[in-house]
């Protein structure tokens, strides 16, 4: 690893910090070198929160340190818009940092190439690509987004020992996975700016489909989307009443709304079928970036058909449930994904597939 590399990864690690509680900006960090030597890091912490370069600039300022002649390394292209805080190239500006090297490059088509075209013209050196591949794999949602206008999908499914995912439809619905793999369960939710399930596990399962565990503030929870053509959702379903999150019934005709929550809101995609196409636009309308699709069978299928599920992550638990249940095959070779990943999580097999 070259020096430059282990500034950069260093940088990425510091990124993680933001993890959660960033979205819908990307995690980025930052640290200032002089004298081959880090002396000041930064990330972006939290939605609303200092950008890395400038928590790294304020970082060195509390230390004492000059930033003059300094190197920056970042693993975004410093912004060049006012947003919620002034723009990065300013602040790197007055605080002399003589050198910038960059990670991956902005998507963001209002931006693209401002950055560093104003740190040129300013007569800072630049250069970009380092460690991009990585930079880009943490900020992928962002990047994705800002390509397709549409939420990077990633698919979650949990299966028995053989393939089940539920008992028989007449006994209540049982949880089998582990308590460790419900943890990483939540870290996806947490992950995520929507959470989507078909109208038949509202029914069957009642779920509240909210992240319990990861912080996430000060950012807003994960709009809960319920694909629900003909309006079966349960008024007094969780979903409807607890008002924890924000929760978006996608219905193919306007149904009767007088007696919904705040926190509920419907869109109507006419039509007797569902693209899944236009409902993942209509997500990147709304700015959402990460959606989580977490059941059931049915929609899992639909989505897996689009071949729009960007990665799937597969549970299979130890447990064997009653027969009579719905079944699902977890191998997604079939779908044109390669298995990236297989780890032992207490007992279960969790895989990614992309
Ligand atoms: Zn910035």
């Amino acid at each position: 690893m070259t020096e430059g590399e282990q500034y950069m990864r260093r940088a990425i690690q510091l990124a993680e910090r933001g993890r959660h509680r960033v979205m819908p900006n990307p995690l980025v960090g930052c640290v200032l070198v002089r004298d081959g030597e880090i002396v000041a890091e930064g990330w972006h912490d939290h939605l609303g929160g200092l950008h890395a370069e400038q928590m790294a600039i304020a970082d060195a300022e509390s230390k004492g340190i000059s930033t003059r002649g300094s190197t920056a390394y970042v693993t975004l292209e410093p912004c060049n818009h006012f947003g919620r805080t002034p723009p990065c190239t300013e602040s790197l500006l007055w605080a002399g940092v003589e050198k910038i090297v960059i990670g991956a490059m902005d998507p963001n088509p209002t931006v693209r190439g401002g950055g560093c075209a104003s740190l040129d013209k300013n007569g800072v050196e630049i250069s970009h690509g380092l460690l991009a591949e990585e930079c880009e794999r943490q900020m992928a949602e962002f990047i994705h987004w800002c390509k397709w206008r549409r939420p990077l999908v990633t698919l979650k499914a949990s299966t028995d020992m053989e393939g089940r995912v539920d008992g028989p439809q007449d006994q209540p619905s049982s949880r089998f996975s582990s308590e460790e793999a419900m943890s990483r369960a939540h870290q996806m939710r947490a992950d995520s700016m929507a959470i989507l399930v078909g109208v038949g596990t509202i029914i069957r399962d009642d779920p509240s489909l909210t992240v319990r565990g990861p912080i996430i503030s000060p950012r807003e929870p994960p709009v809960r989307v319920v694909l629900d053509p003909k309006n079966r959702t349960p008024p007094r379903s969780v979903v409807m009443l607890d008002g924890q999150a924000p929760t978006l019934l996608v219905q193919s005709s306007k149904f009767d709304d007088s007696s919904d929550g705040d926190h509920v809101r419907r869109v109507v995609i006419p039509g007797p079928k569902m693209e899944v196409l236009t409902i993942l636009e209509m997500l990147g309308d709304m700015g959402i970036q990460a959606l989580l699709v977490e059941g059931g069978v049915e929609t899992w299928r639909i989505f897996l058909d689009s071949d729009l599920v960007d990665r799937v992550r597969t549970c299979t638990s130890s447990v064997t449930l009653e027969s009579g249940g719905k079944k699902f095959d977890t191998d997604m070779t079939g779908y044109g994904m390669i298995k990236v990943s297989e780890e032992e999580v207490d007992g279960d097999t969790v895989c990614w597939w992309e």
